[in-house]
């Protein structure tokens, strides 16, 4: 039996997928389209997404085929320098069409033994006990342990689940696409630089070969979203925001997208469960939903596999919900805000010269900038030190980098002190003794994530976190295994 149908192959599918299977999981990916989509959406990858890459051995890859930018002047595009002293060794934004980051997330995948069929839309499940009973459209039924819905803001998954999705409707719609246009690349720029003085959801940007990705704001909300715009319908927008439509030509192709933003009321329903823009939709300002379901899968991943591998201690696998739920929230009502000072009246455009000059206050141009990349997430894992529950940032060893040490998505105990051990969880953490100048505490436990379960040097406290993260221990409990590399 397949142990996880992971349904859709987007980002956040692909990466789980590859998480679960790090783990020896069987994971089957169902994709409804039979060829990866033209249609580009998100162009880069934030910080911690980018750091998720590195800690699976995947930046050199990233970095190859991207373009690094400043993260300053993401929160609503408001234009500032990027904030100093931002706790990560990737303070930048990634440009990378969402195209290619699914081509290379699908790479990893495939060399991991992830098996990805395509052309197959799930249109029914149901589950019991033992499983989760997936039908396809051809009226195939496929049997699993779980099932994860990775298949976008309009879930079949969640539907059939009848999971509540509340927030708000689109209410305003702006066009897309890649086209050709008809006049010098100088002219364009500086009609796009007068029109975004009064419009910020306009714009023209070169994506190379002539070809230029445009957005303008759509006259009214389609009755169905689904029907891409016609060339003409462009054209027309152009013309009443830019007075020009530029000659624009031979589209790529075209979409649209809406405001709607939404939440999950859960992301768990027994052997179910719902990741990515499956569990959450905003609109794209800032950036971060591809991140934000990139880094769903890191969450669930190891989790769902320690549940399958039946390792798991109880309420792990809820912990996803208990995790992520609250993060998404957040981006949804920072992107709403966002939204709204994006807009041209009056009262918004105050509130947005008020935020701008309270943003060349250092420490509130940081809060904002952790917040869009992610870096800023610390979940609740109980009092104590100021570390606990964030991720911890790539750091020198003497031996290595940090995230060199995780790329196989096992825990980790960075131990200083050479007094620790990781006891009958040698299957599932690895302890690697080694110091850093950048290491202020004795010894960390990282989970699979990266994110910090413990610090301090007390082995008898550290065997208590290590069941609460990584289950019963295996074998005598004081047999101590540390790796030298
Ligand atoms: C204009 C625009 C710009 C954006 N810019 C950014 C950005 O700069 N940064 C950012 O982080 N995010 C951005 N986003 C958001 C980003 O594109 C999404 O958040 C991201 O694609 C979500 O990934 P996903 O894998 O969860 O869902 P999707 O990418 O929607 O993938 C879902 C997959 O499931 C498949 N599927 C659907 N139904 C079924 C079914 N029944 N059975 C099998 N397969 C199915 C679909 O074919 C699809 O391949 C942008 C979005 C838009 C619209």
């Amino acid at each position: 039996m397949v142990e996880v149908i992971v349904a859709g192959g987007g980002p956040t599918g692909l990466m789980l997928a590859s998480e679960l299977r790090l783990h020896g999981l069987h994971a089957l990916v169902l994709e409804k389209e039979i060829e990866p989509t033209r249609h580009v959406r998100a162009l880069g990858l934030h910080a911690r997404s980018i750091e998720v890459m590195d800690q699976r051995g995947l930046l050199e890859r990233f970095l190859a085929v991207g373009q690094q930018y400043p993260v300053g002047g993401f929160f609503a595009g408001i234009a500032k320098p990027s904030p100093d002293r931002l706790d990560t060794a990737h303070p930048y934004v990634l440009g990378i069409p969402q195209t290619t980051t699914e081509r290379l997330l699908t790479e990893h995948a495939t060399e991991l033994g992830v098996e990805i069929r395509r052309g197959c839309e799930l249109v029914g499940l149901s589950q019991d006990d033992h499983g989760v009973t997936a039908e396809l459209a051809d009226r195939t039924r496929l049997r699993s342990r779980y099932l994860v819905g990775c298949d976008g803001g309009r879930s079949t998954v969640r539907r059939l689940l009848g999971v509540g999705f509340s927030g708000e409707p689109t209410r305003v719609e702006t066009l897309l696409g890649e086209m050709e246009v008809a006049v010098p690349p100088e002219t364009l720029a500086a009609v796009v630089a007068e029109v975004r003085k009064t419009e910020l959801r306009f714009g023209a940007v070169p994506f190379g070969e002539g070809v230029y990705r445009v957005v303008v704001p759509a006259e009214g909300v389609a009755e169905d979203r689904t029907v891409p715009p016609t060339l003409e319908e462009v054209k027309q927008q152009l013309r009443v925001f830019a007075g020009t439509d530029f000659g624009v030509h031979s589209p790529r192709w075209l979409s649209r997208f809406g405001d709607a933003t939404r939440l999950a009321e859960r992301y768990r329903s027994g052997r179910v469960l719902l990741a990515g823009d499956a569990a959450h939709i905003h609109p794209p300002t800032g950036g971060q939903g591809l991140n934000l379901g990139i880094q769903d899968a890191f969450n669930l991943g190891w989790k769902l596999a320690a549940e399958v591998n039946g390792w798991a201690p109880e309420g792990l696998l809820d912990s996803y919900h208990t995790e992520r739920h609250p993060v998404a929230a957040d981006v949804l009502d920072h992107t709403r805000a966002q939204m709204h000072l994006l807009s041209a009246e009056p009262g918004p455009q105050a509130v947005r010269q008020l935020m701008s000059e309270l943003m060349d206050f250092e420490d509130v141009n940081r809060y904002l900038i952790e917040k869009i990349t992610a870096i800023g997430v610390r979940y609740g894992f109980g009092d104590g030190h100021e570390a606990l529950g964030k991720r911890m940032r790539d750091i020198g060893l003497q031996r290595c980098r940090l995230y060199e040490l995780l790329h196989a998505g096992r825990g980790l105990l960075l131990d200083q002190t050479g007094r620790l051990s990781v006891a009958g969880w040698a299957d599932r953490v690895d302890h690697v003794v080694d110091v850093s100048e950048e290491l202020d505490v004795p010894a960390a436990l990282l989970r699979p994530d990266g994110h910090v379960a413990w610090v301090g040097e007390d082995q008898a406290d550290l065997l208590g976190q290590m069941s609460k993260w990584f289950g019963d221990p295996e074998g005598p409990p004081y047999a101590s295994t540390i790796i030298s590399r």
